[in-house]
């Protein structure tokens, strides 16, 4: 089975675009069908972790091309609301640092790059509905009829897939909502006051949860700020919009955190423009999945898996799914039916396996093993930072929790914490040979 010469990707969100150029670089050609009229992947900041910035250089090639556009990071701190520094955690493993960059400008860069190379086609305002596979190759179709014909197909469609309903069918699960509401905004760093001994970017623990505080533009001036609040009452896709732009999340949260006096907490909370300064995301899960795959259709990204956003990994994840899914592909010799090289980027090491595959089948299956192996793993290690994130209700239970983590961190780990096996991931270790 020589690389396929036209993938389809459904999708062109952070992964979809991320695979198209990682494709690119091995001369294979790909189809973007993106639902939405034009590229739109707004909500906020978001972080990449040093394994996601090394699939980025590596193995997608786009690392220098972001690296000036976010704040750049090798750790955070964590504090207690009075200022106490409870730990912190490493965020440089094997020369990668992190980076907190607005995904709006992560995104345009990706769809800069796809929309500058011949061999990447972006067709926005596309509604992939339904595949047909065959034999020889697959069939797209697009709400309004038209149809698209590719070798494979991968949907990298996010959380509400269509493509997994392909995959599974009658088993496809429907995405829930996790219960616990996202809020967050952006101010001038000279609107906050941080106390002395206080730094960027960091989390401060209170009783009612932890705020994350973050820049996140390269000279370190906007501060984004984010919260987690239990809300049960599931909205619709408007009723999200419209709890954000009322104003009224932003009054939750002003009202959750209005016995705390501490700052930088009390500044955020009081020169927060409530319905320009606070954005709202309701978080969606989807149970582990039976199979990512079928003969010639698979799924990547959070189309295959979704972690919380406390975990900081979704991206990373979605980028390490992209990146080793080019490997595979392009790990038999190009076929002769590629088209010429006419973009401007250079081709990385090329990927050689040393048994020929026999099917897509196959590769997607050994895809899949790995990928669900190691997403596993990213999704125990990141749950402790999720639960962290809550506050608790009893006075004891504050105080077990402050005095736990500062005894855990300074004690134990020496004042920071390295998960070596979280960030120091690399793609290019993983075998291409099934
Ligand atoms: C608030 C928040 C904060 C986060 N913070 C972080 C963080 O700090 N670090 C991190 O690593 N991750 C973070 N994540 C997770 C990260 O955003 C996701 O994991 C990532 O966007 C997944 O990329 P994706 O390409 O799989 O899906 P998406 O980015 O969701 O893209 C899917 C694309 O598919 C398109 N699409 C959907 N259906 C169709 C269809 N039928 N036809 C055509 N196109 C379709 C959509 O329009 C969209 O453009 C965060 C997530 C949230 C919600």
């Amino acid at each position: 089975m020589p690389p396929p010469s036209h993938v389809l990707i459904v999708g062109g969100g952070l992964c979809g675009p991320a695979l198209a150029i990682a494709l690119s670089r091995h001369r294979i050609r790909s189809t973007i069908l993106e639902l939405r009229p034009q590229a739109g992947n707004n909500g906020g900041a978001i972080m990449l972790a040093p394994n996601a910035l090394r699939v980025l250089d590596k193995v997608i090639g786009v690392d220098e091309e972001i690296k000036g556009e976010g704040f750049g990071l090798d750790k955070i701190d964590f504090f207690w609301e009075d200022g106490l520094r409870v730990g912190g955690i490493t965020m440089e493993d094997g020369g990668y640092g992190a980076l907190r960059i607005q995904r709006t400008k992560l995104h345009r860069t990706l769809l800069d790059l796809c929309e500058r190379d011949d061999r990447v086609e972006i067709k926005y305002g596309s509604k992939f509905v339904r595949i047909v596979e065959d034999e020889e190759g697959v069939t797209a179709y697009i709400e309004g009829g038209e149809a698209i014909r590719g070798d494979i197909l991968i949907g990298a469609d996010g959380i509400h897939s269509k493509v997994r309903a392909h995959v599974l069918g009658d088993r496809a699960p429907v995405p829930t909502y996790s219960g616990m509401v996202g809020i967050g905004g952006t101010l001038p760093r000279s609107s906050i006051i941080l106390p002395e001994g206080m730094t960027y970017p960091s989390f401060i623990y209170t009783p009612r949860g932890m705020i994350m505080v973050m820049p996140t533009d390269p000279e370190g001036q906007a501060i984004g700020w984010a919260a987690s609040l239990a809300d049960p009452h599931e909205r619709s896709r408007k009723g999200w919009l419209e709890y954000q732009n009322s104003g009224q999340a932003a009054r939750d949260i002003k009202e959750s955190y209005a016995g705390i006096r501490h700052e930088p907490i009390r500044s955020i909370m009081d020169n927060m423009v409530e319905e320009e300064q606070a954005r709202v995301w309701a978080p969606y899960e989807i149970p582990d999945l039976s199979t990512w795959h079928t003969k010639r259709v698979c799924l990547i990204g959070d189309a295959a898996h979704a972690i919380p956003p406390s975990g900081g990994q979704g991206a990373g994840q979605a980028f390490e799914d992209a990146g080793f899914m080019a490997r595979l592909l392009s790990a038999a010799p190009p076929s002769s039916s590629s088209p010429p090289a006419s973009s401007t980027t250079t081709l990385p090491e090329q990927a050689t396996a040393t048994t020929e595959p026999k099917s897509y089948d196959e590769l997607f299956a050994h895809f899949e093993k790995v990928r669900k192996a190691r997403f596993e793993h990213v999704r125990e290690l990141t749950k402790v930072s999720g639960n962290s994130r809550h506050g608790s209700p009893t006075w004891t239970g504050t105080m077990v929790r402050k005095y736990g983590m500062w005894a855990y961190f300074h004690l134990v780990k020496g004042g920071y914490y390295t998960d070596h096996a979280l960030m120091g991931y690399d793609v290019m270790d993983e075998s291409v040979e099934y």
